[in-house]
């Protein structure tokens, strides 16, 4: 379980046009700690890349789930439009990528910006520069395409059932976030923290709880089907 951002990467703002008070690795974390205790009450081991407010370089928050040998790795973030005028405050819903190329406009926009994260990465945060790892990362992922994006329509389908704003599909774009995992992997943007009622609505605590069940309900699922798949004729 991986909550987006923390410490001096703040990630997105909002809401556009007022005083920004949404702060999303304020969220991010409130709904990833959510999201484990529901697992855990499911009798599930969930590790968590981090459970306070620190920066977590993104390269090390795949391998911190690969040392814990995870099944899945789901990173929460919150979207944020291209533009901060009007138009983009009008902005919403929630999506849940993959790791692939990122093939529309609007994907490579999420992909820039949540790759951002890297220029907070200095000194001992900072990753080392080995293009064959990153090489190899990939591989390991494009083994897990068919089931990340597997999880992803799961995930994405089940927050149907509780998201007011609209679905904006399964997407697919290359997250640092994602290489580094050896097993499934997906993000999650759970709304825009730019839109005042969305931000509004992913705040409540009630509402993260609400979430947070959903998705936890969707990686039970899909790992019970992941395993009686494996477990038959594979
Ligand atoms: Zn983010």
């Amino acid at each position: 379980m991986d909550a987006g951002h923390g410490g001096p990467d703040h990630g997105m703002s909002g809401p556009i046009g007022s005083e920004h008070w949404f702060v999303e690795k304020d969220v991010t974390l409130a709904v990833a700690r959510r999201l484990a205790e529901e697992l855990r009450a499911q009798g599930m081991d969930v590790l968590m890349t981090r459970t306070s407010d620190t920066l977590i370089a993104l390269s090390d928050r795949g391998r911190i789930a690969n040392r814990a040998r995870g099944d899945v790795f789901v990173s929460i973030h919150v979207n944020a439009p291209g533009v901060s005028n009007a138009a983009g405050a009008r902005e919403r819903g929630f999506e849940t990528y993959f790791l692939a190329e990122a093939k529309t406009e609007d994907e490579r926009r999420v992909e820039r910006m949540e790759n951002e994260s890297v220029r907070f990465e200095t000194g001992a945060n900072a990753p080392k520069g080995d293009p064959l790892s990153f090489i190899i990362t990939d591989m390991a992922q494009n083994e897990h395409l068919r089931e990340s994006s597997d999880l992803a329509a799961t995930i994405q389908d089940g927050l149907r059932a509780v998201h007011p704003g609209p679905s904006r599909g399964v997407q697919q774009a290359n997250f640092a976030v994602l290489r580094g995992s050896y097993m499934p992997a997906v993000l999650v943007e759970i709304g825009f923290g730019t839109n005042a009622t969305e931000a509004a609505y992913l705040s409540d605590p009630d509402n993260q709880s609400r979430l947070a069940r959903n998705i936890a309900g969707s990686v039970v699922s899909y790992l019970a089907r992941y395993e009686s798949r494996v477990g038959g004729t594979r």
